[in-house]
């Protein structure tokens, strides 16, 4: 068998060489940076990590099943904790010797039915055939950065090249957008900004990390209840515990919640509560330092950055090969190419929950589904019509999720897990029929 491609080392890269190598399939994991991590390792030049930052979903709730993460590590690790958790378990299950460091992926293209992929290393390029290509290049690298509406004369950051709140030293600092990475850093500028101002274009949910001193997710994750029944529940909660956003001064959010990315952060509230960071509408205009917003409110800044996201990005191949439909490409199950038996877009996936083992689950499927069409069986077969026919339906749970650009690959975790573990058990069986011994146990059985 030829050997496949993986681009990256993240997570979503690491756990795909595992599963190609438990199934044994050839593969070459490419990595621009010398370690693995992805962008749990802040000094990799494409990381997009903070100094301040931990996990935000909880270490049980994100962890690889097959390799959780030992009892002392606290339920919200720091990210330097995370890099090592990587790199145990590239070590543990043999990944560095499958990888390429210090290499970038630079350009792929078809070759009959084979990829045809351009390395660079150290300034020289390199172009090798392989039979198949994964890409795991990560969604969070590529800045989205609306222009700004009106010249403005201090400095203008996007979260993306935000590490240490040191550079907030002093400074009248703007934050535009509240997500995770957004709420998260105008709590760091609290403590070295001369003052700290929040522009929200809409509402947003707000969850603890924490409820009765358990993670608020892990407690979540437990209790299986209906969609809407959860949305309710959960929304009550937040107002129980952390109240209305109105009652801080944000917008209402004018959707229910999880049909966006709820923020897992209630010292935001408390820092807004006592006056440390002022809430302000969408940006209206900007002249010289002065920043008025929509509600005809202004003010001066010396910093704005912009927590605005990122926009999916795939420089290295023809975006022809990839099915875009609108904000992202059109694969079933965020995966699997209608035409293509051998391009896979790993990790394009994001979730409430869904976590590195849900990864880790999408990992399997795609290393089952290459053994078994390289051995021709059915399962394979029957997989292959389903992706075709199934490339437009978007595994939502029925969810309205907010028309946005970084909502277009979202997708209902319970929904999610459940189409794969049905694709898996039934590629599993067969495989397991045909008595290769190798493959046929659960998850974790070959190493
Ligand atoms: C601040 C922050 C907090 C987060 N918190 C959580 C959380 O609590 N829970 C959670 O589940 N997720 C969280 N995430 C989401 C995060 O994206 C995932 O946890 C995870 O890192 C995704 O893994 P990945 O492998 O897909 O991508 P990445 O970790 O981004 O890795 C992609 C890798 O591909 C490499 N690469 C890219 N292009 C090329 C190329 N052309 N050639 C070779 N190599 C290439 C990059 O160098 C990188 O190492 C957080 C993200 C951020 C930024």
């Amino acid at each position: 068998m030829k050997p496949y491609a993986v681009i990256g080392a993240g997570p979503m890269g690491l756990c795909t060489v595992r599963n190609l190598h438990k199934y044994d399939i050839p593969c070459v994991g490419f990595e621009i940076h010398g370690d693995v991590g992805g962008l749990w390792d802040i000094d990799s030049p494409t990381s997009t990590m903070y100094e301040s930052a931990h996990l935000i979903s909880s270490k049980k709730m994100t962890e690889f099943a097959e390799f959780p993460m030992a009892e002392e590590v606290a339920p919200f690790p720091h990210h330097r904790e995370l890099r090592q958790y990587f790199r145990d378990y590239a070590r543990e299950f043999g990944l560095y010797d499958l990888y390429e460091f210090n290499t970038e992926v630079v350009h792929c293209e078809r070759d009959g039915d084979d990829w045809l992929i351009t390395t660079r290393c150290n300034g020289e390029e390199q172009t090798r055939s392989f039979g198949g290509l994964l890409i795991a290049n990560g969604t969070l690298h590529h800045p989205n950065q609306p222009p700004l509406p009106g010249d403005f004369a201090g400095e203008v950051l996007h979260s993306s090249e935000y590490r240490d709140p040191a550079i907030f030293e002093g400074r009248r600092v703007l934050l535009v957008g509240c997500g995770n990475s957004g709420a998260d850093i105008a709590v760091d500028a609290v403590h070295r900004a001369a003052s700290v101002d929040i522009s929200l274009r809409r509402g947003y949910y707000f969850l603890p990390k924490f409820i009765g001193g358990k993670p608020t997710d892990a407690v979540g994750g437990k209790i299986r209840l209906p969609r809407f029944v959860q949305q309710r529940v959960s929304a009550a909660l937040s107002r129980f515990m952390l109240g209305r956003p109105s009652q801080y001064g944000l917008p209402e959010p004018d959707y229910r919640m999880f049909e966006s990315h709820p923020v897992i952060n209630s010292l935001i509230l408390h820092h807004i509560g006592h006056g440390d960071i002022r809430p302000q509408g969408d940006i209206e205009s900007i002249d010289g330092h002065t920043v008025t917003f929509r509600d005809g409110r202004s003010g001066d800044y010396d910093t704005i950055l912009m927590a605005t996201g990122y926009k999916l990005h795939y420089p290295f191949i023809d975006s022809g090969h990839l099915n875009w439909q609108g904000f992202a490409p059109g694969l079933y199950l965020n995966v699997f190419h209608p035409q293509y038996d051998n391009l896979f877009l790993m990790g394009m996936v994001e979730a409430a929950g869904l976590g590195w083992e849900g990864r880790n689950e999408q990992a399997e499927l795609v290393a089952l589904y290459i053994r078994q069409l390289s051995f021709g069986a059915d399962s394979a077969r029957r997989f292959r019509d389903i992706k075709r026919e199934r490339v437009a339906l978007r595994a939502d749970g029925g969810m309205n999720y907010l028309q946005l650009e970084r909502m277009a690959y979202y997708v209902h975790k319970d929904t999610y897990l459940k189409a794969l573990r049905g694709h898996t058990a039934d590629l599993r069986r067969d495989l397991a029929s045909r008595d290769t011994g190798q493959f046929v146990s659960s998850a974790g059985a070959a190493r």
